[in-house]
């Protein structure tokens, strides 16, 4: 077996209030063990077993066409989970955002507020399921979204931050209301591991 589902680096139940225990539960052991067994069976038997997930989402086209929507949707999904569950935290280790990355950001949004804007608004206004993320493109700290399970990775961007703005990332909790889960998401951030993936970027 290829990929494997990584365990969270928290509790089921570590997020609350902003994400709740179910969700975590439903989250975690039923759409990301998903995602990463329907990318085992895909490149299974192919020259792609054994190619790390992120070089394998860079190199899409070179998939043979048969099993290159599959690997973009769920080998996407993997890859954006792994990521999402890294870059958080207990809400009880709140984090503020560390000096060198705040200034990154100041210098690249003007200031940590208009960053937090562009990145709800991105959030919000994805339609349809998706993700709104923080990346590094070329040196440069941008805010953008995908669709469905895409990542800035397939052009080449470095994902620093991602929010999974598919409704089961929140439904139970704030049912419609995705403008509420985006800006509780705040205090969840792990920002050390934010800034880490922006020193390697
Ligand atoms: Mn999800």
């Amino acid at each position: 077996m290829t990929y494997t589902l990584p365990d969270l680096p928290y509790a089921y139940d570590a997020l609350e209030p902003v994400i709740d225990e179910e969700t975590m539960k439903l989250h975690h052991g039923k759409h990301h063990s998903g995602y990463v067994d329907k990318t085992n069976d895909a490149i299974k038997g192919t020259d792609h077993e054994g190619t790390p997930i992120e070089d394998l989402l860079q190199k899409l086209e070179d998939l043979p066409e048969s099993i290159r929507t599959t690997v973009r949707n769920n080998g996407g999904g993997h890859y954006n989970h792994s990521l999402f569950w890294e870059a958080m935290l207990p809400t009880s280790q709140k984090q503020e955002i560390p000096e060198e990355l705040k200034t990154r950001i100041e210098e690249d949004f003007g200031s940590v507020e208009d960053f937090k804007k562009a990145f709800e608004d991105a959030a919000t206004g994805q339609f349809g399921s998706g993700w709104a993320w923080l990346v590094d493109n070329n040196g440069k700290l941008e805010v953008e979204s995908t669709a469905n399970q895409d990542n800035p990775v397939f052009q080449g961007k470095t994902p620093l931050l991602g929010i999974d703005v598919w409704e089961h990332a929140y439904y139970l909790n704030y049912q419609n209301v995705r403008a509420d889960y985006v800006k509780a998401f705040w205090e969840v951030v792990n920002w050390d591991v934010v800034a880490e993936r922006a020193k390697k970027a």
